[in-house]
């Protein structure tokens, strides 16, 4: 079993307590290596490489242009390396080996976009409301960036987040889950070798509260960065308000995934199946809530059980599986917990509810693809996130009451829109109080689309040339050109 240390300053550091906590494969439950658990005293000399690196190591004179190419560097890298990190993320949150290794290609993309904007990132020159005096602004890189993150998808998260701070120039502090911390620190030992400064990028492991809880408070990061579960995300919010630090959000969300009756059903049901099998529902996005039009409910209801009949559970290194296990122990019985709330509110359990067995099941964390219907949308099930592969199917009558039932959420995170009449598709877009819908597709990822929630489902964006933006900061300059000095000079403002 393999001990790893920090990544601290560009090298591997021991946690200054000591001692390391077991991180375990989901698909057989035993631990297969040790990670730090790390302190306030790992937090500060995490924070303390970070600013050093930014105000006076290389990092800070080096050239936009440069930067960028070093960011590709790392893109190069993650392409290399593709078969290695694909297999540390499945044994760290066992999703299936197929479609990591997607997203490591996905990861390297996500480099070599913001690559790409390193040196796109402009200033403004403002015409002015007085002669004699030039106006500009400058872009500058926020400072020490904090980078808290969920065990679901730990690389996805680290490049959407480190990738566009590193191209406006910042440094970081990353802190992944301490479910899923081994990718993050093999990467990290990557980045030296594409060529990162020492101390740009650190990754410091353990418990949220021994370290994570530090780190947010440390007087030397100006920003958080967090993905996770909305109740962390309140405490580390509030936490950072203390100090008045940026804070982008990205948190849960109970999605709605609207099929209208003039929608092509087949292509429906698969990203309906998709939207919740997929990841075994450990998404943030997950189309948990399948609202279908009355009309065609019973008949759609019999397609999906259907194609949810024929998901696959098993060994997620098997090409052949759909679904793999419940990554982490908790989150198996979380959602136990929720199908047993879902049956005592008088939801009719339709497929699954309870924990899969039969061949390629090992351990103990796998649940059956579950469908619940005769859910209303006030029922708890309706309304928490499950994070798992359970489906509520919930009916409405037109357009209008599948909006109301859509927006009665305190979530706001994205949304499926089903039909085949266009008008009708970008009403309901426009309606939805969702940060990303999608139309007659579901669980469609772009790197150059911004990503984000409404409401309770968080604050900023990820994604696109707007996450660059959540890591500057806009200096005004205002410079007297005139010969004389100008009349306003003692006019106090
Ligand atoms: P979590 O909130 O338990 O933990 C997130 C991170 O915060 C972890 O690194 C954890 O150690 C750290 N942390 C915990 N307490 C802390 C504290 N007091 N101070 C500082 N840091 C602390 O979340 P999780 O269970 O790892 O992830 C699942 C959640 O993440 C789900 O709710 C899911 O919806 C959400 N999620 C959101 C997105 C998105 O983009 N919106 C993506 C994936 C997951």
């Amino acid at each position: 079993m393999k001990t790893y240390s920090h990544w601290i300053d560009g090298a591997f550091q021991a946690p200054a307590s000591n001692a390391w906590l077991d991180t375990f494969d989901p698909y057989h439950g035993e631990a297969w290596a040790k990670i730090p658990k790390g302190n306030a005293i790992d937090a500060s000399a995490a924070v303390a490489a970070a600013k050093y690196a930014m105000r006076q190591g290389p990092w800070a004179s080096m050239s936009a242009t440069e930067r960028g190419k070093t960011l590709r560097r790392i893109g190069d890298i993650t392409l290399e390396n593709i078969e290695r990190l694909a297999d540390l993320e499945v044994k760290d949150n066992g999703k299936l080996l197929a479609e990591m290794r997607g997203a490591i290609r996905n990861v390297a993309e996500i480099w070599y976009y913001y690559a790409g904007l390193a040196d796109k990132i402009e200033g403004s020159v403002m015409p002015m409301e007085k002669a004699g005096i030039m106006g500009f602004t400058m872009r500058e890189p926020i400072g020490v960036v904090l980078a808290l993150t969920a065990w679901n998808a730990p690389l996805n998260f680290l490049a959407l987040k480190c990738a566009p701070a590193l191209a406006a120039g910042c440094s970081v502090v990353i802190k992944p889950s301490e479910f899923s911390s081994v990718s993050s620190l093999e990467f990290a030992a990557l980045t030296k070798k594409a060529g990162l400064p020492d101390g740009v990028l650190n990754v410091v492991t353990g418990l949220g509260h021994d370290i994570g809880a530090p780190l947010v408070e440390h007087s030397d990061v100006a920003m958080v960065t967090f993905t996770g579960s909305d109740t962390t995300g309140a405490k580390v919010y509030a936490a950072a308000a203390q100090h008045m630090k940026r804070v982008t959000m990205e948190l849960g969300g109970k999605s709605p995934n609207i099929i209208f009756a003039d929608a092509d059903l087949d292509l429906a049901v698969g990203g309906a199946i998709s939207g919740i099998f997929g990841a075994a529902g450990q998404m943030c996005t997950a189309g948990s809530r399948l609202l279908v039009q009355n009309s065609i409910k019973g008949r759609f209801t019999d397609l999906l059980l259907a194609a949810a009949r024929s998901v696959k559970v098993g060994d997620p290194m098997d090409p052949s599986t759909h679904m793999g296990p419940m990554s982490t122990a908790p989150q198996y019985q979380k959602v136990l917990d929720y199908i047993d709330i879902a049956l005592s509110e008088g939801a009719k359990c339709l497929l699954g509810g309870k924990p899969a067995s039969g061949p390629g099941i090992k351990g103990g964390q796998f649940i059956e693809p579950t469908v619940f219907t005769d859910v209303s949308n006030d029922m708890r099930i309706a309304q928490e996130e499950v994070f798992g592969p359970v489906l509520s199917i919930i009916g409405f009558e037109d357009e209008a009451e599948a909006i109301e039932i859509a927006n009665t959420t305190l979530y706001g995170l994205a949304a499926g829109v089903w039909t085949g009449d266009v008008g009708r598709l970008f009403r309901v877009s426009k309606a939805l109080d969702v940060g990303t819908v999608w139309g007659n597709t579901y669980r469609t990822y772009s790197y150059m689309m911004p990503f984000g929630g409404m409401k309770q489902s968080g604050i900023g964006r990820e994604s696109g040339i707007e996450a660059v933006n959540e890591y500057l900061e806009t200096k005004s300059l205002m410079v007297s050109i005139a010969e004389t000095r100008p009349e306003n000079n003692f006019v106090p403002r």
